[in-house]
């Protein structure tokens, strides 16, 4: 089962397809991410299809801004943030060229989606973190509904947040089948909107997100959810 998942990358390969590609723990010396542009702590490599974790900018933020929980459990937060670009990189192929102020919210949320969908006791250390990132890092809040202007969906003649959405589905259908229903059809949009600005992939969301994911939810039922 799902819970007996070794990491949170685990949760990934099985509900996602995704393929997990090799991580480098790295010190400073080695590591290859800006230092001061997109994600402080490690990166993404597309041209080596790799993820770098730089352990000691790790420990030099756990110390900077009094981070309040261990470095293995920022360390797993960092590493779920790099693969989730990676997941991206596998999904869009040759489209993936994503504007910064998009992907690096987007990453973000889908982490928090996973840390809440599957390991609640790190969400307090993710918030302690992401408040500290560059500002547009803190945008997953308007897609998850945590703070306005949120992303609105009209369901049932209702406006709601994809918070209230999630919740919504969870006594319907088993989490796996909203995670990956979700998750499958972000990446949609995020195909849709490949290159453009936040406000694109804002209204796109409003404008097609029903619409992709009960399409998605259909698929995903008629395969008999996901497999495990
Ligand atoms: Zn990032």
């Amino acid at each position: 089962m799902i819970e007996k998942a070794v990491d949170l990358i685990e949760t990934l390969e099985f509900v996602l397809d995704y393929k997990r590609v090799p991580e480098c723990l790295v010190k400073e010396k080695d590591c290859p991410c800006p230092p001061n542009d997109g994600d402080p702590m490690g990166c993404y490599v597309p041209e080596e299809r790799k993820v770098y974790i730089c352990i000691d900018r790790i420990k030099n933020f756990i110390k900077e801004y009094e981070i309040k929980c261990d470095y293995e459990m920022v360390r797993n937060i960092v590493s779920l943030h790099e693969h989730i670009h990676a997941y991206f990189h596998q999904k869009l192929g040759q489209f993936y060229n994503l504007n910064n102020h998009v992907e690096e919210p987007v990453t973000e949320f889908l982490t928090f989606y996973t840390i809440f969908s599957y390991k609640q006791e790190y969400i307090n250390c993710f918030l302690q973190i992401n408040k500290h990132l560059l500002r547009h890092y803190q945008y997953w809040e308007f897609i998850w509904g945590k703070s306005s202007p949120y992303i609105t969906l009209t369901y049932n003649n209702e406006h709601i947040s994809i918070k209230d959405f999630v919740s919504e589905l969870l006594r319907s259908y088993n989490k796996e089948v909203v995670f990956k229903t979700l998750v499958e059809t972000i990446v949609i949009i995020l195909k849709h909107t490949v290159g453009k600005d936040w406000n694109t992939f804002r209204k796109e969301m409003e404008f097609s997100f029903l619409k992709v994911f009960n399409i998605n939810l259909k698929i995903s039922l008629l395969e008999g959810g996901v497999k495990l």
